[in-house]
């Protein structure tokens, strides 16, 4: 992702703390009282200019979507485009490392987690910043309703493969794999942005279900 310096998006952020939280302010958020119900959580780490999270709020309003990214000069793109879309009341964009989720949610609060087109980190040496990496996996499994979800899309193959190996090192089980998504596309398939891209330039996508076993 190209970082363009934005020096309007720490003002334009703070304009609109009823859909973007900044973890540093508002580091213990009560999520049921944030949303007003009792609805199921799914997150996305790493939500980049949000079109996904924003197509699957307004595909499912009976469920509470969290778009988790990193930058500010990322997450203010998503912030753009939830007010175009009027603000769904099930969505919030939350400006944080996906590090840190076992300190922005409760142990189970979490029913499904995505993670879509995660940056590979190619070189052994950065691995443990990839977000399949065990350490993630154990953040995640923290976070998630005993038998929660991972649901992975992505261009880069050998992110899946390490993925996959990942998880099954993890003894989560694999309930879905495709080498092709695209091939035979579901139809309840929401495109992010980097899919839209690597798929035009006719790009494999790959995709994996994961749930985690006791
Ligand atoms: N998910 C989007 C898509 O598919 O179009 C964006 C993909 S982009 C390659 C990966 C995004 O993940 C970047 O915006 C990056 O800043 C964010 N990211 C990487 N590591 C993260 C972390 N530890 N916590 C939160 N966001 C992260």
């Amino acid at each position: 992702m190209r970082l363009r310096n934005k020096p309007w998006a720490k003002d334009f952020m703070a304009q609109h703390p009823d859909v973007l939280i900044l973890d540093e302010e508002r580091p213990k958020v009560d999520w049921q009282q944030e949303f007003g119900n009792e609805h199921p959580i799914h997150i996305e780490v790493g939500t980049g200019k949000g079109q996904f999270i924003i197509g699957m709020a307004l595909a499912n309003p009976e469920i509470n979507y969290i778009g988790i990214e990193l930058f500010d000069n990322v997450i203010v793109s998503a912030l753009e485009k939830v007010i175009e879309m009027d603000k769904p009341k099930n969505l919030r964009l939350l400006r944080a490392n996906g590090a840190n989720l076992t300190e922005l949610f409760q142990e189970g609060q979490v029913d499904r987690v995505y993670l879509n087109f995660s940056d590979p980190w190619p070189k052994t040496r950065h691995a443990k910043r990839r977000l399949t990496h065990e350490s993630f996996l154990q953040r995640y499994e923290t976070v998630l309703r005993k038998n929660g979800e991972i649901h992975f899309k992505t261009d880069n193959r050998k992110l899946f493969e390490y993925s996959l190996t990942s998880m099954s090192a993890y003894k989560m089980k694999l309930q879905f794999v495709s080498l092709d998504l695209h091939a035979d596309m579901p139809e309840d398939n929401i495109m992010t942005e980097y899919e839209e891209k690597f798929s035009a330039k006719g790009m494999p996508i790959y995709r994996l279900e994961a749930q985690f076993c006791e």
